[in-house]
């Protein structure tokens, strides 16, 4: 994964031209720390667990990104994903830097209490080099707004009251209307745009989506909201086909009283991984990363590719996406609404006061849009991909804030 972004970022270095030097300064983190946490565990026993977080550029603002909690979880994976951060936060144009962060732990085999104890051990390690200022950290992969709680009422007890800590906190607890959809909303913007300029709309289409959690979920309800026919979604336990759209208002009932997908009566099961080869116009990958590669990216049956995931394509299925003329919407672009509605959480948190919903929606299409046109134009206007004109804007971005600031 660190190769696939650094991949990536060569490709639109060299298409800028950039010099040895400013890529290495762009390229490097700016800080990593690593810290040990030890706690004792509801039996007993002593936890022991190994805590990250990478900033990766602060020239722009202060470091944004998530904390995972995984055991695969290592400096490099931090690393990578905070890189991508850096050039998304530039892409869509909000005062950050990029920074992610998190714990190899498990938290399925653990209770809430210690999950709670491992979060309050880690904030007391890292809570000098986090803040408001700093480094916000926010929900990633098996984190969540209760977590974000934990962490803004820890760090508050070294720092004073300090809700900007954290982005992603519960609603009742200093968090923003519109967070927990906002990136698959935004995802659901993006689409809107790409089709748009392709003289096209979202009813006239036919959508596949891979992970039915928290933006895949609320990307195929916005998007059957528009009128579009989402014919098949999957999760980890299997997939869903039907040729003329599934009801998604009813599938997400079935879902939040069962927790699956699996035997909901009003669409045909399908083989788990087939959801990314069905016939459709476009195809959104919404779960994990490294899901397109060499061996099945001349399977896609799909002209469109949006990536709600991180990292889903590896460099060789992008280059045979590119040969046979898929359109792909990178990561870095098509995902960045939950950091938006994080960025607008952040400004209300340290304003004091709150936006309504509608406020909210409105100026995440705001962000997305001109950050879509941005992209889009630089694309056509220099003959390459979306994804390299997306690092070739935000290298430009970070690499202007770098040097205005002074190497
Ligand atoms: P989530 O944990 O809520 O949902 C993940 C979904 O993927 C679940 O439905 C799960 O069953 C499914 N899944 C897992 N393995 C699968 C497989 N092999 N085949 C099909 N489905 C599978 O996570 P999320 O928050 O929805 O995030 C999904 C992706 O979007 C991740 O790559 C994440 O990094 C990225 N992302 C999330 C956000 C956000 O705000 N949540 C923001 C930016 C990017």
């Amino acid at each position: 994964m660190l190769s696939d972004t650094a991949h990536y970022f060569r490709k639109a270095a060299k298409v800028m031209g950039i010099g040895q030097r400013v890529q290495r300064v762009l390229e490097r983190p700016q800080r990593s720390i690593k810290v040990e946490i030890t706690v004792e565990l509801d039996n007993g026993d002593l936890g022991t667990y190994t805590g990250y977080r990478v900033q990766h550029n602060r020239a722009r603002g202060p470091g944004k990104g998530g904390l995972r909690y995984h055991p695969t979880m290592d400096e490099d994976h931090a690393i990578a994903l905070a890189g991508l951060m850096t050039w998304k936060t530039a892409i869509v144009d909000i005062p950050y830097g990029g920074a992610k962060g998190g714990i190899d732990c498990d938290p399925r085999s653990l209770s809430p209490r210690e999950v709670e104890r491992i979060t309050r051990k880690f904030v007391g390690e890292i809570h000098e080099v986090i803040g408001p200022t700093v480094d916000i950290p926010a929900p990633d992969v098996n984190t969540n707004a209760q977590i974000m709680a934990w962490i803004m009422n820890e760090y508050s007890r070294f720092h004073g009251f300090s809700p900007a800590v954290v982005t992603g906190k519960p609603v009742d607890l200093h968090g923003s209307a519109g967070r927990e959809e906002a990136t698959g909303l935004g995802v659901t913007y993006c689409i809107e745009e790409l089709l748009s300029r392709q003289g096209e709309t979202v009813p006239e289409k036919r959508f596949a989506i891979q992970g039915f959690g928290n933006v895949g979920s609320w990307l195929a309800h916005h998007l059957h909201e528009r009128g579009g026919k989402v014919v098949a979604v999957s999760d980890i336990g299997g997939a869903l086909y039907r040729k003329d759209g599934i009801p998604i208002d009813a599938l997400k009932d079935y879902f939040d009283e069962h927790r699956t997908l699996e035997g909901f009566p009003e669409a045909e099961a399908i083989e788990r991984d087939d959801v990314l080869f069905v016939d459709c116009d476009v195809l959104i990958p919404a779960a994990l990363g490294g899901v397109f590669t060499a061996e099945n990216a001349n399977d896609v049956k799909a002209k469109i590719v949006v990536e709600a995931a991180n990292a889903p394509t590896t460099p060789e299925a992008d280059e045979i996406f590119e040969k046979n003329g898929v359109i792909v919407v990178p990561d870095v672009l098509a995902n960045a609404g939950g950091v938006i509605v994080s960025y607008f959480e952040w400004v209300q948190n340290i304003q004091q006061f709150r936006w309504e919903l509608e406020e909210i929606r409105s100026k995440l299409q705001r962000y997305m849009r001109n950050a879509f046109i941005t992209v889009w134009d630089l694309a056509q206007r220099k003959n390459i991909s979306l994804r390299t004109a997306a690092y070739v804007v935000a290298i430009g971005r970070v690499g202007k804030a770098t040097v205005l600031s002074g190497l």
